[in-house]
């Protein structure tokens, strides 16, 4: 069976409710994949608030939320995410905390006043958190996850993971070296069927923005390229980059590589 991959949150770094981001979207990272009888939730950005009261959540009472990492843009949704609220819930965190941290006192930070109202000790449904190192697989029902260690200030995850019938891979957020293939990020993506990866910036301008730990969407075409993914969707898109100039590139995309190159838009889904 194909695993239905959707994507809630495709913006990076803040939240764009804005009348020229309403064609691909404002909200951030949050995008879930249906895999077999499982419901995975990669990143819990302000997307994740619109998932959290859709038919999806009330088909599936226990939730897998893998994150990426814990920049506010990738975990601003939790707080407003509905099914923390009710006991019939369970959901099994996993993340890859700093030295020293765990998942659990991650969350707390985060929840904690004068940040917010709320903390974990008001949630009702029952929590589970799983941490791993780098490069440790998941075991989630029948499936196994595979993760990898991404170049991002405080470091980021990358998954992989698979259905019946294709491979997904989750590459966010993630700095690229100009010049530089980074070997161990094309052996992790390697033949995978949907690649959805950091196309925050373009070459032209991400000189400008080197040691900010995002990528270009022609680096992703490089890497495609190199490790024979058959669709690439450009992901976490600039929250300067509004429907017209994303518009204008997705048309060029399309008539230079067809099918194969993708802008990941708010509210769409695709199968693997
Ligand atoms: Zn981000
Ligand atoms: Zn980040």
């Amino acid at each position: 069976m194909s695993a239905r991959v959707t994507f809630w949150g495709v913006r990076g770094s803040i939240p764009c409710p804005d009348v020229n981001f309403m064609d691909y979207g404002g909200h951030t990272s949050c995008v879930t994949v249906e895999l077999g009888e499982d419901l995975l939730i990669l990143d819990a950005g302000s997307g994740l608030q619109k998932m959290g009261r859709s038919d999806l959540v009330k088909r599936h009472k226990t939730l897998h939320l893998l994150l990426s990492h814990a920049h506010l843009d990738h975990i601003m949704g939790l707080p407003f995410f509905a099914p923390l609220y009710d006991p019939d819930y369970t959901v099994h965190f996993y993340a890859r905390p700093a030295t020293g941290e765990t998942v659990d006192g991650l969350l707390k930070k985060m929840l904690m006043p004068p940040f917010s109202p709320v903390t974990t000790e008001t949630f009702r449904a029952t929590l589970h958190f799983h941490a791993f190192k780098d490069g440790e697989s998941l075991r989630i029902g029948n499936h196994t996850i595979a993760t990898h260690p991404l170049n991002h200030p405080g470091g980021s995850t990358g998954y992989r993971m698979a259905s019946d019938t294709g491979s997904l891979c989750y590459i966010t957020d993630t700095e690229h070296t100009v010049g530089k293939t980074d070997e161990g990020l094309v052996r992790f993506i390697k033949n995978s069927d949907c690649l959805i990866y950091d196309s925050m910036f373009c070459d032209t301008n991400f000189t400008s923005y080197i040691g900010w730990g995002h990528s270009t969407w022609q680096e992703g075409v490089r890497l495609q390229e190199k490790a024979g993914v058959k669709t690439f969707f450009l992901f976490h898109h600039s929250p300067d980059a509004v429907d017209d100039h994303l518009k204008a590139l997705a048309e060029t995309l399309e008539k230079t590589f067809g099918h194969q190159v993708r802008l990941a838009k708010e509210g769409t889904c695709v199968y693997v």
